[in-house]
């Protein structure tokens, strides 16, 4: 199918915008200004950044190297540790007895760790992985839960210039395998289990079970003890990490390293197909990562407590767990478990014990805490919060709307966050002091950033008209490639529009310019001629009042080309009665128009997600077309497409 998306319509907008309020712009961290300083002059505007936000051991002498495109040299010449920029430099500023991570495990155990703790840990903990013969360039393998271990681990391998490949904690043993494979890892860091959902869980055994299948590159496998389940152990290649951090030497000695040095391979979460291995390296990385956590989520050193609800599995762990507010020297909250465990409440039980100011959560999560209700969050004081944020999907008006009111008290910006694994940073987003927000709208590039909507031949489309999202000029965060495949790379993100990065999102501006993201434009549905996007109609869906959740996807029909099948989770208390499916049908009608009416619309109990909490619609595409579902590695739970495949193959009801 043609996967030009010019013809979609417009996503239901919100019911109009909130500017900042005056007291808060007055106080922010990042001002209008920033936009017309990076206007004039973006290299500059960068390399002030840069020296702003990191601190660098040898400074670089040229901002940008786009010589040899799509392989982007940001900072050329400079040197840095990015460990000790997250790290060290804070203790060195006197701020060593400030938290650093508040942990919470999910049995209610607690843990706070001062900068300077961390920064004792990370030593010994590179000296560790030294011991096991780590070196710079080498790759380490992490898989972990949310501990501070996992965050200790990152650093460490930062530390010693090594990679990091972070393979999230709920993924199999052939998941982990075929990771530890490509990259070639030298070392596995991993523990004996965790707890989820109130039950001890165990991840070494996956880890025995991908090294039983073959990894000659691994020499040793370090075992944080977390949860004391028994575990198998290998003599001469497990090692406990405990006491060995406890035998090391407490002082590293930390080397600078090339601005271009790898830090990280971490995978896509597989939502449009086989994830792929992205590359990322130091100084740029470290720079924007820094710089947006500074400015969008506005905060201060000392003044906030931050938290961000991602897994260190995914990038938003990564940059936004680890390497941005650490960088800034927050103070942040680490939370081990479910939001459900042992009640609904959990989130806001944290939020109030911990005095949260910044929130920072995917759309998934807002959209279950609205199927449950408001009740949960009603029972505790979030007067804490500033600034809410949110990543990984279109956040419609009305989950919107919801975290603003119940969650934000009518009262905090939103923050709707645009970006990817491969840009390593936030691209599109609002800056909370200064933007007038619109609710469903990721609104404008951050200055310094490039963005365009543009038409197949590449010509940016006038306001009003879907196109392709692309990102025209180099940022210092952009991934340096795919690991071991150069062609992929290639293709993938640079030959649709060459010297353009095209990131895959159909997109739109409205008449004020913001921008709107409408899905993946594999996902746009062409019925009769009229192309749809799946986040328009979604949002349509759950504007409903009975709607908690719904995917939309295009299957082939005789008639119309394609037909609009949609899949709905229902609010919490909203029984499916014999006029459900007819009054969704009509709601979509009279919101969007009758040729985006669904053709059959299925109420499910759970919607098939990545575990980084995404809606997989390829899937449901395939149970659409009565197809065999595609690769369901990186699902959540594959039962749910079970149960899904199950219904639809059952008479319809509409
Ligand atoms: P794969 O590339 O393997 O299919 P993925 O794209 O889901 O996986 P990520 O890099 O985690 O992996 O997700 C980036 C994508 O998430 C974006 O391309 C976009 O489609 C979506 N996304 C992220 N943030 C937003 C947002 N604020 N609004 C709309 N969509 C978003
Ligand atoms: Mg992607």
């Amino acid at each position: 199918m043609s996967t030009d998306p010019s013809t979609q319509q417009e996503p239901t907008t919100g019911s109009g915008t909130f500017a900042p309020d005056p007291e808060f712009a007055a106080g922010a961290v990042a001002r209008a200004d920033l936009y017309d300083r990076a206007a004039a002059d973006r290299l500059g505007f960068w390399a002030e950044v840069a020296r702003e936000h990191v601190t660098w051991d040898t400074d670089f002498d040229e901002v940008l190297d786009w010589s040899n495109p799509p392989f982007a040299k940001w900072f050329v010449g400079g040197k840095l540790n990015v460990a000790v920029n997250c790290v060290d430099r804070h203790v060195a500023a006197g701020n060593g007895e400030r938290v650093a991570l508040h942990f919470e495990g999910e049995p209610g155990d607690t843990r706070a760790v001062t900068y300077a703790q961390l920064h004792e840990q990370v030593q010994r903990a590179a000296n560790v992985l030294a011991g096991l013969g780590v070196r710079a360039g080498d790759r380490v393998a992490i898989y972990l839960p949310m501990l501070v271990e996992s965050v200790v681990a990152m650093l460490a391998c930062a530390r010693l210039g090594a990679a990091h490949s972070v393979v999230f904690g709920g993924f199999s043993a052939d998941a982990l395998h075929s990771r530890i494979d490509d990259a070639q890892a030298k070392v596995v860091i991993t523990c004996d289990g965790s707890y989820r959902r109130g039950k001890p869980t165990t991840l070494k055994p996956a880890v025995d079970a991908a090294l039983a299948k073959g990894a000659p590159s691994v020499t040793g496998v370090l075992v944080v003890k977390r949860n004391g389940e028994a575990v198998d152990w290998v003599e001469g290649r497990d090692v406990w990490w405990d006491e060995a951090l406890a035998a090391a030497a407490p002082v590293h000695e930390a080397e600078a390293f090339d601005a271009e040095n790898p830090l990280f391979v971490l995978y896509t979460s597989g939502t449009t197909g086989k994830p792929k291995g992205i590359l990322h390296t130091s100084g740029g990385y470290l720079v924007q990562t820094a710089y947006t956590t500074r400015t969008v989520f506005d905060v201060q050193p000392g003044r906030d407590v931050y938290w961000c609800t991602a897994d260190v599995g995914w990038v938003t762990g990564h940059s936004y767990v680890v390497y941005g507010p650490l960088a800034n020297g927050l103070t942040q909250v680490i939370y081990e478990g479910t939001p459900d465990t042992p009640d609904k409440d959990r989130w806001w039980s944290l939020v109030e014990k911990y005095g949260v100011t910044v929130l920072y959560t995917a759309p998934t999560a807002i959209r279950t805490c609205m199927k449950w209700g408001e009740e949960y969050p009603a029972r505790h004081d979030l007067s804490s919060l500033r600034v809410l944020g949110s990543v990984g999907e279109n956040i419609n008006p009305e989950a919107w709307s919801w975290y603003r009111r119940v969650i934000g008290a009518d009262r905090t910006p939103i923050v709707d966050t645009w970006w990817q694994t491969e840009t390593g940073a936030q691209m599109i987003a609002p800056l909370p002091g200064v933007t007038s927000l619109k609710p469903g709208s990721a609104q404008v590039p951050l200055p310094g950033i490039v963005a365009e909507v543009v038409d197949d031949a590449g010509e940016p489309v006038p306001h009003g008209q879907a196109g392709y999202l692309v990102l025209s000029e180099p940022w210092p965060a952009m991934t340096r490639g795919i690991w071991g495949d150069e062609q992929r790379f290639r293709d993938t993100y640079w030959a649709r529009f060459p010297g353009r990065y095209f990131a895959g999102d159909g997109a739109k501006r409205d008449e004020d310019g913001d921008i709107w993201l409408l899905g993946r434009v594999d996902d746009v549905m062409n019925v009769s001629g009229h192309r749809l996007s799946t986040a328009e109609i979604e949002s349509a869906l759950v504007s409903h009042p009975d709607v908690a959740e719904a995917a939309v996807v295009g299957a082939t029909d005789e008639t119309t080309g394609q037909a609009v099948v949609a899949f709905v989770i229902l609010r919490g208390g909203h029984e499916e009665g014999p006029g459900t499916v007819a009054a969704l049908r009509d709601h979509v009608a009279k919101e969007i128009g009758p040729i985006a009416k669904p053709k059959s619309i299925m109420v499910v109990a759970e919607l098939p997600k990545t575990r980084s909490g995404k809606i997989m619609r390829r899937l449901l595409r395939d149970v659409a077309e009565h197809r065999p579902t595609g690769d369901v590695t990186t699902l959540t739970d594959s039962t749910v497409m079970d149960a899904i495949t199950a219904g639809m193959n059952a008479p319809a009801g509409d």
